[in-house]
């Protein structure tokens, strides 16, 4: 029977996100502290995940736009199950409306991360968190920011 012991951290680190070649002008603006999104040239509509061609025209003159960064809470989870790395449960996902259109997940930080303080069409304004060698966009309540 072995007897070598549990070697593994005690503390993971949250997942830090790869960038890849569709996604660096993402990841080189949330380092800067921007939040870009990418903006068809032919239909003049804005999307996000990143991608090579408009998902709304298939066009692929598209361009990186930097967002506002302000948006309203569309919907969220709150997940009650610890996963490695994220910290206390409970904690939520929320996908958050941005000004200019797209849609995207994130962290809500500032606010309580419950049913009661999570209002749905609450303002938000992002914010950026360090995850290993990567800056993340979390977003918070508007106007909390210290
Ligand atoms: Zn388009």
């Amino acid at each position: 029977m072995s007897t070598t012991g549990d070697t593994r951290p005690r503390t993971v680190p949250k997942p830090a996100p790869r960038p890849t070649p569709d996604t660096a002008p993402y990841w080189e603006g949330t380092a800067r502290g921007e939040l870009r999104i990418q903006r068809c040239n032919s239909c003049a509509r804005s999307y996000f995940y990143p991608r090579p061609y408009c998902p709304h025209c298939s066009s692929d003159d598209v361009s990186w736009i930097t967002a506002a960064g302000r948006g309203r809470l569309h919907t969220y989870l709150i997940s009650h199950r610890p996963a490695p790395g994220f910290g206390e449960v409970p904690y939520a996902i929320a996908v958050v409306e941005l000004e200019e259109g797209p849609r995207m997940m994130a962290n809500l930080v500032g606010v309580e991360n419950t049913p009661e303080a999570l209002v749905l069409d609450m303002p938000l304004e992002v914010d950026f968190e360090e995850r290993g060698d990567q800056s993340v966009p979390v977003f918070r309540p508007a106007g909390s920011a210290s």
